[in-house]
C-alpha cells in the first residue's frame, strides 16, 4: 500500500478495474483471485496446475504470486482472466526493460531470462501455452487490441485529470466563500 497518494495510482487503479471487467466479461462470473469461484480457480492453477512452483524459475515456494502473462497496465492492456495469470516467486514478478526500447519484457522473452537452457525454456513456455489455451484466454484482433488501448489510456487521462481540477475548485471557494480565516485551533 502506498503512503504517498498520487492522482497515477488511482488512475492506474481504474485501469485494472476496467480491465478486471473486460476479463471478466469474457467469462460467466467473477474473477476475484481472494475469494469464492476466483480464489478456488486460481488455487487450481497454482497447486494443480504448476504444482506450487513459479511458472518461470520453476522453484519452490512458499508463497507465490499472481503474474499477468500479458502485463496488467495500460501500455500492454491484459486482462485479470485465468488464461492471462500464472504462479510466480517475489524475484521473478518483476519484469525487466528492454535495455534498446526501455519497455517491459514480455513474458516469452522474461521466461528465456529465468531459464538455464533453451531445453527447460521450451518445455515451461509449452506448458504456459497450454494453461493459456485450456483457460480459454480470448484472442484479442489487433483493431480489439487497439481499441482496448485508446480506452484504457482514455479513463488514464480522465481520472488524472480529476485533481487538479478538485485542488482548483478548493481553492476558489476558499478564497471567494470562506471567511473566518483563522488558523489557531482552540
Ligand atoms: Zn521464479
Amino acid at each position: 500500500m502506498a503512503t504517498y497518494n498520487t492522482s497515477s495510482d488511482a488512475a492506474n487503479t481504474m485501469v485494472r478495474a476496467f480491465l478486471t471487467k473486460v476479463g471478466e466479461s469474457y467469462l460467466d462470473h467473477s474473477f476475484n483471485t481472494a475469494k469464492g469461484k476466483g480464489k478456488k480457480i486460481w488455487e487450481k492453477i497454482k497447486i494443480e496446475k504448476f504444482d506450487n512452483k513459479c511458472a518461470f524459475c520453476g522453484k519452490d515456494s512458499a508463497k507465490l504470486e499472481t503474474e499477468h502473462l500479458i502485463m496488467f497496465n495500460r501500455q500492454e492492456c491484459g486482462l485479470h482472466h485465468p488464461g492471462n495469470v500464472v504462479p510466480v516467486c517475489k524475484p521473478c514478478n518483476k519484469r525487466e526493460r528492454d535495455k534498446l526500447s526501455k519497455e517491459h519484457l514480455g513474458w516469452v522473452e522474461h521466461l528465456n531470462s529465468k531459464c538455464a537452457s533453451d531445453e527447460v525454456f521450451k518445455k515451461r513456455k509449452e506448458k504456459i501455452i497450454k494453461h493459456i489455451n485450456e483457460e480459454n484466454y480470448p484472442k484479442l484482433t489487433k483493431d480489439e487490441k487497439k481499441a482496448l488501448k485508446a480506452i484504457a489510456e482514455n479513463l488514464f487521462e480522465r481520472i488524472s485529470s480529476e485533481l487538479p481540477k478538485s485542488i482548483d475548485l478548493y481553492k476558489r471557494i476558499d478564497t471567494t466563500l470562506v471567511k473566518d480565516r483563522s488558523r489557531i485551533y482552540e
